[in-house]
């Protein structure tokens, strides 16, 4: 098993540069962590039954922000400025607003999508205090981001204030994105869902590939903020579009085509490998900025899974603005478990319109309603399988959601 993880880590060292070490980072973990993988496989079976029309609906929801830049050149301490145009690139990218959109091939043009995501620096700390939703500090750590290699005891130094990081906000309410000097280990990392500990969950991104910046500069030609949308792709669950490498692994998205093995550079369409034309110009792919260009309605899904299963506090969270009554969680869920029937208490206005959803553990709706206005939706579960069932009810443009444990029967 050591070997296993050298092997994952000295391939990366070897390569010209490594561009994203994510699925490194993942190998790793899940080749250390029997509950992980067991996790990501409960997750796996929740995606691929993921009923389509929950995730196409559109909507579009907030994932609050917070980053942790830690600098040891003067240079590595971004403005606010620049930190405020990786935010602006993530929601130009999360939702088709790309400019060169326009130049997405003819034959996956119909495929890209908006994932119907807004990202927002956090206003308020995990203590309720307000925040610009940026922690600055100096690192006295060479190269702190390279989190494969600078560790004290197995424990990368990134993560731990008291190893020279910077502790992550509440992961289940904040997207966590450290910029911090990786020394041109690897561009950025996104942790997969369920692969880590929640101290560590997050995405890295070093600082000269962070926010948008002009094309003379030495940040070429990943000046555009792509990687950190190449990262966050990989925190809501999504691989590289190449797999593994080889045409026998895919990235388990059926509308993005086989590929052999990565791209680079800003390659002109079609090339083909696995005996179709490849999507190298998808965000989840290694081209440069200027040719990375669009998510596809697949990937949208897989997302929305993994925000659903695995990080549906994020949706809910109201850290991004001063608290207000439209944003605040209408939904009470009683009684949890419950045994024989769940009541779902509905606050809202009269005019207020909702549909309502239980979706099971593998991602299959089991009861969906629409709601009107403040309302109380009693489900008898009786019939269901016991084990934990998640709430969802989607409102215009948000989401909120809750789990329920149901309980085995009574006789
Ligand atoms: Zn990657």
């Amino acid at each position: 098993m050591v070997l296993l993880l050298v092997g994952a880590w000295g391939a990366v060292a070897q390569a010209p540069y490594q561009h994203c070490a994510a699925q490194a980072l993942r190998a790793e973990h899940l080749a250390a962590h029997a509950e992980r993988r067991a996790a990501v496989e409960r997750l796996e079976a929740f995606t691929q039954n993921f009923r389509p029309d929950l995730a196409t609906e559109r909507q579009l929801a907030t994932i609050p922000v917070v980053v942790h830049l830690l600098w040891q050149d003067p240079s590595q301490n971004l403005s606010d400025e620049i930190i405020a145009s990786q935010i602006d690139a993530l929601n130009r990218d999360f939702q088709k607003r790309n400019p060169n959109r326009l130049q997405i091939p003819d034959d996956f043009a119909p495929l890209a999508t908006s994932i119907g995501l807004e990202f927002c620096l956090a206003s308020t700390d995990p203590q309720g205090q307000a925040s610009s939703g940026i922690l600055r500090r100096q690192s006295t750590v060479d190269c702190i981001g390279n989190v494969g290699e600078v560790r004290l005891n197995g424990r990368p130094r990134l993560y731990y204030p008291e190893l020279g990081g910077s502790a992550a906000w509440d992961p289940l309410r904040y997207l966590n994105i450290w910029v911090a000097p990786t020394c041109g280990a690897f561009l950025g990392i996104g942790t997969f869902p369920e692969t880590v500990p929640p101290a560590e969950d997050g995405i890295i991104v070093d600082p000269l590939y962070f926010g948008i910046r002009p094309a003379d500069s030495p940040s070429f030609p990943f000046h555009l903020g792509k990687t950190a949308t190449h990262e966050v792709g990989h925190y809501l669950n999504l691989q590289h579009t190449w797999g593994q490498r080889g045409c026998e692994v895919d990235d388990q998205v059926a509308d993005t085509p086989q590929q052999e093995t990565e791209y680079r550079n800003c390659p002109i369409h079609p090339i083909s490998s696995c005996g179709s034309p490849d999507m190298f110009m998808n965000f989840m792919n290694y081209v440069d900025d200027e040719c990375l260009m669009l998510f596809t309605e697949g990937q949208r899904l897989r997302m929305w899974a993994a925000i659903t299963a695995s990080r549906p506090d994020l949706l809910t969270s109201d850290v991004c603005t001063p608290p207000d009554p439209v944003r605040t969680n209408p939904l009470t869920i009683y009684p949890n478990p419950a045994r024989d029937c769940i009541h779902l208490l509905l606050e809202a206005d009269p005019a207020d319109e909702f549909n309502l959803y239980l979706i099971d553990s593998q991602g299959r709706r089991v009861y969906a309603a629409s709601l009107r206005g403040e309302s109380l939706q009693s489900i008898d579960v009786q019939g269901l399988a016991s084990g934990v069932y998640w709430v969802q009810v989607v409102r215009e443009k948000v989401v909120y959601s809750g789990k329920v444990l149901v309980l085995p029967n009574s006789f």
